[in-house]
């Protein structure tokens, strides 16, 4: 794309989602940071002062001495990046959209809002048709809100969607480990994790039921809304001690049982990016990154696969109740949450929606 780089800012840029944000950023070459805001914690500060900087790498120089903003409209830019806890969001985003700008957001607030695109690019970029739905039904003439989905339903319908389109995927049970980094900072207390697996974490299993149904629904130009997928989802959600990194222990029903693992593994790497198709700078090639080693993937070794980007897939097998089960692995606050917004915005800059 050979143009100004869009201006952007980010909401909640604080936090440890929002400071993803800020670190993808500084190196993307279609998108440029000028706006950050926060809560009236940190508002009138400068980004250095207000932000307690966790991502391993320095924080970039270009947004050390922005000033942090409220989160309202009025900030100096074109879209913006919603990193913001749900209650935030609902008061935030649609003024921001209703204000005209573009609002690409991680919150769960309005992902399921029957108008509102929830979107992995690689897995349902057709969905972006609801936008004009949307514009309709809340009168805005420029402005819009797009999803990206929680953090473990991302690792769980990437390889679900080609597995549903090759056999038809009719149940699943999937078992999650997830993260510190999922719960935000300071998020869980030091003494209720070390030494320790919660087998809870409030409202999350909800969204595995329901998102994944939706991302790997149709859209019904004639209704204008999704049609969901039919298949059935039992999660059951655990935070465990690991810094970044979602895995997810899934066993899949299939309408038509394929001959052998290596079919499925066929399937997987077959999966094609839309995204690195048109040059999307945060797509990769290989979405699904299958390993064959009986120990893979690992959290620590295998959530950067494709700089964050990829879903890494392995322990691939026959189900002894179900017909196969594995293990997948994705990066939740990058392939989950700021990665994966930075991407939703590349495919609609890419199609000329932005
Ligand atoms: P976090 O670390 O707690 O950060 C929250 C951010 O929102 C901070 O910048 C905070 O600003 C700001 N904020 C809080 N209350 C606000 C208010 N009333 N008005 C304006 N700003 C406010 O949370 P996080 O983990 O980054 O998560 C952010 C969002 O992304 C949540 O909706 C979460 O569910 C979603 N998400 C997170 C992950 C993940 O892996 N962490 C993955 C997917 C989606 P101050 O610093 O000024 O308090």
């Amino acid at each position: 794309m050979s143009r100004q780089p869009i201006r952007v800012g980010i909401l909640g840029a604080t936090g440890m989602v929002g400071q993803r944000f800020i670190s993808l950023l500084d190196t993307n070459p279609w998108f440029e940071v000028t706006a950050v805001a926060a809560s009236s914690r940190s508002a009138g500060k400068t980004y250095a002062e207000a932000a307690n900087w966790l991502v391993s790498t320095d924080m970039p120089d270009a947004v050390r001495d922005l000033v942090v903003q409220p989160c309202a409209p009025g900030l100096d830019c074109d879209i913006v990046f919603s990193a913001l806890p749900s209650k935030a969001a609902r008061e935030t985003e649609e003024a921001m959209a209703a204000a005209g700008y573009g609002v690409l957001s991680n919150a769960s607030t309005h992902r399921m809002d029957l108008d509102v695109p929830l979107l992995i690019p690689e897995v349902n970029p057709d969905h972006l048709a609801l936008i004009d739905v949307q514009r309709r039904n809340r009168g805005w003439d420029k402005g819009f809100v797009v999803t990206d989905p929680n953090c473990s339903t991302v690792g769980m319908t990437v390889p679900l969607k080609p597995l549903n389109d090759a056999f038809g995927v009719k149940r699943v049970i999937v078992v999650t480990m997830q993260a510190l980094s999922g719960a935000g900072y300071p998020g869980v207390p030091s003494l209720d994790i070390l030494d320790n697996v919660i087998p809870y974490i409030g409202g999350e299993e909800d969204k595995l039921v329901d998102e994944p149904r939706k991302l790997m629904g149709q859209f019904n130009a004639e209704t204008g809304l999704i049609d969901m997928a039919g298949m059935r989802i039992s999660p059951h959600c655990n935070r465990v001690a690991a810094r970044d990194g979602h895995m997810e222990a899934m066993s899949v029903e299939i309408e038509r049982t394929p001959s052998s693992a290596e079919e499925i593994i066929e399937v997987l790497e077959g999966f094609e990016s839309l995204p690195y198709k048109l040059g999307c700078p945060s797509a990769v090639e290989q979405t699904i990154v299958v390993r064959r080693e009986p120990d893979r993937p690992q959290t620590s070794r295998d959530r950067d696969a494709g700089n964050g980007m990829a879903v890494s897939v392995g322990r691939i097998r026959e189900c002894e109740v179900f017909d196969y089960k594995f293990v997948v692995l994705s990066h939740n606050t990058i392939r989950g949450a700021a990665g994966g917004s930075i991407l939703n915005a590349e495919i609609m800059a890419a199609r000329g929606m932005i």
